[in-house]
């Protein structure tokens, strides 16, 4: 059945937003966008369902987050980093003895359930568990691209050689689903992990995602061996020599030299740390950076260098983190607390980082982020008494009052 939903506002996100816009869609897929009376004119058989004084965005699009980690809170505040990494086992209860299919697969319900309650219809979910995460999201009301995620190192090799033909197992793609492959981070992959995964990516066209430069002791671990990772993988007893060591700079240069950078479904997340010479290698490359504003606010950060970089030409979007540094997966909260850090940013620009940006950093713009002919039929739908709506979102706390994924009202 053919659907015309009108407004008072609709935003498409890749043009203007329109005054009494409306959107036509069949079979989960937007046939058209436009201005309300020219597309009931060309769509006579259309439903017409007018919503009134509301404006219409498309869905969400959280670049960033780890949905199985979705019971977990935000603990540990003004620890090392390294600390809360290891005490994250212990939070997220790995080691309790409830079933894993039981603890992962029930957080990563929960953390979808959240997404649509805050106007999320598709994620970059970063997956550990990805047999267990995959077969419930290649069947959500959600869309996802899950990279699953590889670590190995020192006498961890032995698991990336388990997680990779896993993570890279398309068994579970969907209509909804995408599969794409994440090192970890280059504090838990080694130099031949990286390279077998930016090959094995380029090779199949999978999404790549990687933690980079989230803290400031990156660099001395991959030239030395040395720091606070050193000293987590001596606590976890996990260490031994023979590590290949990376001396030619910092994780960006170590990302460009591993041909991360050149690749155009990179995904670079946090970037957290990054002087102007790497932000000069980040913008002639083709990685996308996903910042994370109330993660990067909880483990209190230097401020993030985001407005930098998109005026330099990177792309860049927002996420989340998951659960366990954010107090939530609701995306709009962090768009306001950068409107709240940034007000001169344009408003319909920080919209983008939530949306058309997000979408291409996940390399998903092909199918959502944007309200376009052609891409699936997620929307939000957010009350709008003001001429400026998208503003009047983000100062007004708001919930959005409807959510549409692929033509269906959730
Ligand atoms: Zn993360």
């Amino acid at each position: 059945m053919k659907t015309l939903l009108s407004a008072a506002w609709v935003a498409p996100m890749d043009q203007s937003i329109i005054r009494d816009g409306g959107v036509v869609f069949e079979s989960g897929t937007i046939l058209a966008v436009g201005d309300a009376k020219s597309l009931r004119a060309a769509h006579p058989d259309a439903q017409v369902e007018n919503l009134g004084d509301v404006v219409v965005l498309p869905g969400l699009v959280n670049a960033h987050t780890h949905l199985e980690l979705s019971h977990c809170t935000p603990g540990g505040r003004g620890e090392p980093f390294t600390d809360w990494i290891i005490k994250l086992a212990e939070r997220s209860g790995r080691n309790s003895g409830v079933p894993h299919e039981q603890l992962y697969g029930d957080a990563t319900r929960l953390g979808i359930e959240q997404c649509l309650r805050f106007g999320v219809t598709c994620v970059g979910d970063i997956s550990q568990q990805m047999h267990i995460t995959r077969p419930i999201l290649r069947n959500a009301a959600i869309h996802c691209v899950s990279y699953g995620e590889l670590l190995g190192l020192a006498k961890l090799r032995r698991r990336y050689d388990e997680l990779l033909p896993r993570a890279i197992d398309r068994m579970h793609e969907s209509d909804r689903l995408r599969i794409g492959i994440t090192p970890h981070a280059p504090y838990t992959v080694d130099l031949p992990g990286y390279r077998e995964s930016v090959a094995l990516a380029r090779q199949h066209e999978l999404p790549l995602a990687t933690h980079l430069a989230e803290t400031p002791h990156e660099r001395d671990f991959m030239e030395t061996h040395a720091g606070e990772f050193r000293g987590l993988w001596n606590q976890i007893g996990q260490w031994e020599d023979g590590v290949e060591t990376f001396r030619g700079g910092g994780p960006i240069d170590f990302a460009h030299a591993i041909g991360l950078l050149d690749y155009a479904a990179t995904l670079l997340a946090h970037v957290n740390y990054c002087d102007d010479r790497e932000l000069d290698l980040l913008a002639r490359g083709r990685a996308s950076v996903v910042y994370c504003p109330r993660t990067h606010a909880f483990f209190g950060h230097p401020p993030h260098r985001w407005r930098e970089m998109l005026s330099r030409g990177v792309n860049v979007a927002v996420g989340t983190d998951s659960c366990a540094s954010s107090p939530n997966l609701n995306l709009v909260d962090d768009l306001r607390l950068l409107h709240e850090i940034s007000p001169e940013f344009p408003v319909e620009q920080l919209w983008e980082l939530a949306t058309t940006r997000a979408a291409k950093a996940i390399a998903m713009d092909d199918m959502v982020g944007s309200i376009t002919t052609g891409k699936a039929a997620d929307f939000l739908v957010f009350d709008a008494s003001t001429g400026q709506p998208l503003a009047e979102v983000l100062t007004q706390n708001r919930r959005p009052q409807q959510v549409w994924v692929g033509g269906v009202r959730n």
